[in-house]
C-alpha cells in the first residue's frame, strides 16, 4: 500500500520524529503504542530547547522584559488550544498536568459543591480508570452514587440503557469520548443533549479522541471537556481541562497559592476568576508553550493526517483479522485507530515481550480499563494504537511478527 498521497508526504513527516529514526535491538522501531503517549516532532523539542535557551522568567507578576515575553508565550500556547478544539474564549481553557488532573479538579471541586446524597453519576463500563476513581471519591464524600453504562459486545455503548438510566438524579454523565480500549467513538452530542434534558452536566474525556480527530467545543454539546498534551504529540505533564467561563467561575478553587487570588487577609481571601483560579502557583511554562507548538503541527497536517490515518486503520484491521485464531476486541463501527486483540492459546504478555523483540512497541494488559475487561469476561489485551506517522510498511511488519508468533504455541 502507498503512504504517500498527493497531500500527506508520509517521509516528510517521520523525518519530523527524530525517535522514529532509532532502533530497537537489531530492527527499525515500529512504534504503535501511540494510545499511551505519542512521539514527539521536532517543532516541540525545539521550542523546549528555545524557551530555557532565550526565554525562561517566571510569568504573569514580572515587569521585566523576560517576563513580560514568556507571559505572553504561555498565554499564546492558551490561545492555541482555544483553537484547537473551538473554544468560544481561551480562558475557558485551564492548564492542568493532564487528563487525570482535570478531572480530578472537576470531581474534587465542582464534584464537592455541586453532588449530594441521592444524586446519580453515570459513567460507562469503557471507561479510563481516571474516569471512574476520582468520581468514586466523590461520591463518597457526598453520598452521590454511581451507574454505570453497560457496552455491547462490538464495544458500542449501550445507548438504550443510557436513556433508561438517565433521571432527575442524574448530576454528571462522565464519558470516554473515544475509547483507550475499543477505540469507540462515543456520540457525545447525543449524550449530552440527553442528560441535558434532565438537568444533568457531562464531561467528555478527550484523552484519545484529540490525536485523532478534530473537536469542537461549539457543537460537542459537553461542559466539561478534558485532554492530555502527550497524546497529541506534546510534552508529558501537560493537559487541560476547558468548560464555559461561569460554569468554571462558579466552582470553588481546586489548589491555593500564588497566582490565583485577589486579595490575601488573614480575615479572608478572594479569588481571581478562572483560568488563573484553577493555575495556583508557577505552572509548567516551557512543556505549555511546546504544547501550543504540537497542537499547530497537528492541525497543519489536518485533514490529509486523518484520511491516511483512516486507511491505516481499514488496512490493518483486515490484516490482522486475517491471521487465524486471532480476535479484534472492539469493532464497533465509528472507531478511532486503535486495535485491541488476543491470540487464542497466546498471552499478552508473551505477545507482547515477542513483538518487543522485533523492534514493534505495542502495550498489554488491562489499559487501565479494569471494569471494562471484567464485563468482557478477559484479563487483558494486546493493543496496537496508531497515528498519522505509521505506515502500511509498519502494520505488515506487525502482520507478520504475529503470524510467527501464532506458530510458536
Ligand atoms: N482517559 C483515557 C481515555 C486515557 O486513554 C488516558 C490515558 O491513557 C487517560 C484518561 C489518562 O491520561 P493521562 O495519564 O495523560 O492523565
Amino acid at each position: 500500500m502507498p503512504d504517500n498521497t498527493a497531500d500527506f508526504d508520509i517521509a516528510r513527516v517521520r523525518a519530523d520524529f527524530p525517535i522514529l529514526s532509532r532502533r530497537v535491538g537489531k530492527n527499525p522501531l515500529v512504534y504503535l503504542d501511540n494510545g499511551a503517549s505519542a512521539q514527539k516532532p521536532l517543532a516541540v523539542i525545539e521550542a523546549l530547547d528555545r524557551y530555557y535557551r532565550h526565554q525562561h522568567a517566571n510569568i504573569h507578576r514580572g515587569v521585566h522584559t523576560l517576563s513580560e515575553e514568556a507571559t505572553a508565550a504561555y498565554e499564546q500556547a492558551r490561545a492555541r488550544v482555544a483553537k484547537f478544539i473551538g473554544a468560544g474564549d481561551p480562558r475557558e481553557c485551564v492548564f492542568t498536568k493532564g487528563t487525570t488532573e482535570s478531572i480530578n479538579l472537576v470531581a474534587a471541586s465542582w464534584g464537592t459543591a455541586n453532588l449530594h446524597a441521592g444524586d446519580e453519576i453515570l459513567l460507562t463500563e469503557m471507561e479510563h480508570h481516571a474516569n471512574i476513581v476520582p468520581w468514586q471519591q466523590a461520591a463518597e464524600r457526598t453520598g452521590a452514587k454511581i451507574r454505570v453504562v453497560p457496552v455491547a459486545p462490538d464495544g458500542t455503548l449501550r445507548l438504550d440503557v443510557f436513556r433508561q438510566l438517565l433521571s432527575p438524579q442524574t448530576k454528571l454523565v462522565a464519558v470516554t469520548h473515544a475509547s483507550n480500549v475499543l477505540g469507540t467513538v462515543n456520540p457525545v452530542s447525543e449524550i449530552a443533549a440527553l442528560a441535558h434534558s434532565v438537568g444533568a452536566l457531562v464531561l467528555a474525556d478527550g484523552a484519545q479522541s484529540t490525536a485523532h480527530f478534530p473537536v469542537d467545543m461549539q457543537t460537542l454539546g459537553a461542559d466539561f471537556f478534558v485532554f492530555s498534551s502527550h497524546k497529541v504529540c506534546g510534552p508529558t505533564g501537560m493537559g487541560v481541562l476547558w468548560a464555559r467561563t461561569d460554569t468554571l467561575n462558579a466552582m470553588p478553587p481546586y489548589q491555593c497559592g500564588g497566582d490565583m487570588i485577589r486579595v490575601v487577609d488573614f480575615a479572608g481571601t478572594t479569588f481571581r476568576d478562572a483560568p488563573e483560579r484553577f493555575e495556583a502557583g508557577t505552572p509548567n511554562i516551557a512543556d505549555t508553550l511546546a504544547f501550543g507548538e504540537a497542537l499547530e503541527y497537528v492541525a497543519r497536517l489536518r485533514p490529509a493526517a486523518h484520511a491516511h490515518e483512516d486507511a491505516l486503520l481499514r488496512y490493518a484491521t483486515a490484516r490482522l483479522a486475517a491471521i487465524p485464531k486471532l480476535r479484534i476486541i472492539g469493532t464497533a463501527p465509528e472507531k478511532v485507530s486503535v486495535l485491541s486483540f488476543l491470540i487464542d492459546g497466546v498471552h499478552p504478555l508473551d505477545i507482547g515481550t515477542l513483538l518487543d523483540a522485533d523492534g514493534i512497541a505495542v502495550r498489554t494488559g488491562h489499559h487501565c480499563a479494569m471494569p471494562l475487561m471484567k464485563a468482557l469476561g478477559i484479563a487483558g489485551t494486546v493493543r496496537a494504537s496508531l497515528v498519522f506517522y505509521n505506515t502500511f510498511d509498519e502494520i505488515d511488519r506487525l502482520g507478520d511478527s504475529l503470524e510467527r508468533i501464532r506458530k510458536m504455541f
